[in-house]
């Protein structure tokens, strides 16, 4: 089965991916990563391996394999 696997440290905070991800399955950290960002995070308990967050972010962030 394939999962979802975020790079937090690319991650920007510009929030496309929530807005896309129609499972509700992304929220973000509350601790910032090394460049400053609230980034990313995927709840595997939601996440249908849609693919919409990996082909809206602009600093690809997600990986799906
Ligand atoms: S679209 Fe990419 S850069 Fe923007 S918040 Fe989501 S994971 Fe971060
Ligand atoms: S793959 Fe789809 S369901 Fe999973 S986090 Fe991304 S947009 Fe949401």
């Amino acid at each position: 089965m394939s999962e979802v696997t975020v790079y937090a440290e690319k991650c920007k905070g510009c929030r496309y991916c929530a807005g896309v991800c129609n499972q509700d399955a992304i929220s973000f950290s509350e601790k910032s990563n090394a460049a400053g960002y609230q980034f990313a995070q995927v709840d595997p308990e939601k996440c249908i391996q849609c693919g919409l967050c990996y082909t809206v972010c602009p600093d690809c962030v997600f990986e799906i394999a």
